[in-house]
């Protein structure tokens, strides 16, 4: 039989609920922390936790710390979880944005047994409500150690991750904040300037029509432009640099493909290749698993 272990959640939202949404009903201990008392009530009401509160001297005895709160107040719980808890204490986050978190704690000369986390796995909704245990299942889960990070650390991170249904990929802080920006940040601003161009049409009548007209491919386009604001806000903020490069560059990909367009062959040929790269990489259920095949 495996050893539970004391696991503590600070923030009950929809990744934090989620988490213990998956872990309810495991030999683990399960802690919460959250803003609001209500929230705590809440997560007790569901059996999601056996100790909880607004403050964070209830995870002191904790094996692993997730730290769910907005990217905003990230850091300074990490800092402050890491003063309270055990030094064997893994301390991790999901926050969407990695260098500036594990850049300051890098700098730091207080050791702390932090790895950065981040689930790639959400939806545009908020709170302990619209959490679910299956959030994580087949999704990929990026860890970015920090200089403190240990291998053992590691290891038991990636075990519990896997529980939680994901996989686990290392990567550079500041590698994994240029993949995101290209792939949830960039498209975050791409939806949000294509909602707005429509709703906002300078020609009122063919606006209008086009919004009453608006089905499936409009609403999967623009679904991240109905991401929480705050989530949103923090996260082209943080990772501004690489969210304009990114954008840039998409500027860039869609002249080249308008200049294909001047020939019908052309513009043939990318609409095959596309599409047939494109159906490989998602399952019929929509999980990725590209591989590093060379589509
Ligand atoms: P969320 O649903 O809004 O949840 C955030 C939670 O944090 C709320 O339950 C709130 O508590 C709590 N909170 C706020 N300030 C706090 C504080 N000072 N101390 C403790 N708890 C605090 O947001 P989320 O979508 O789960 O996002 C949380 C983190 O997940 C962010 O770092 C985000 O980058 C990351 N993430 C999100 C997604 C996504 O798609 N949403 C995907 C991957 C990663 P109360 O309910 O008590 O007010």
């Amino acid at each position: 039989m495996e050893r539970g272990f004391t696991i503590s959640v600070i923030g009950l939202g929809l990744i934090g609920g989620s988490i213990l949404k998956k872990l309810k009903n495991t030999e683990n201990k399960l802690i919460g922390v959250s803003r609001r008392q209500e929230t705590i009530d809440k997560a007790f009401e569901e059996g999601l936790i056996s100790e909880g509160s607004v403050k964070l001297d209830v995870i002191k005895n904790s094996d692993f710390v997730f730290v769910c709160s907005p990217i905003n107040k990230t850091l300074q719980i990490i800092i402050d979880a890491g003063k309270i808890t055990k030094t064997s204490a893994i301390i991790t986050d999901v926050a969407s944005i990695k260098s500036p978190i594990t850049d300051f704690i890098n700098k730091s000369n207080d050791p702390i047994n932090f790895i950065g986390g981040h689930p790639m796995a959400g939806t545009e909704y908020k709170g302990l409500d619209s959490s679910f245990a299956e959030l994580f299942e087949g999704a990929k889960w990026v860890l970015t150690p920090c200089r403190w990070t240990t291998k053992d650390s590691i290891n038991l991170l990636k075990n519990l991750i896997e529980k939680l249904g994901a996989e686990t990929i290392i990567a550079e802080p500041d590698e994994h904040d240029k993949a995101v920006a290209l792939i949830s940040h960039m498209p975050l601003l791409l939806s949000q300037s294509l909602y707005s161009l429509v709703k906002n049409h300078p020609d009122k009548k063919t606006g209008d029509l086009a919004m009453q007209l608006a089905s499936s491919g409009f609403r999967d386009m623009t679904r991240l432009a109905a991401t929480n604001p705050e989530l949103s806000i923090d996260m082209i903020m943080e990772n501004k640099e690489n969210v304009v490069n990114a954008m840039k560059e998409l500027i860039q990909e869609y002249s080249v493909i308008e200049k294909k367009l001047k020939e019908e062959q052309a513009y043939t040929k990318i609409c095959f290749d596309l599409a047939r790269s494109r159906e490989k990489i998602y399952s019929k259920e929509g999980k990725n698993f590209y591989k590093g095949l060379n589509l």
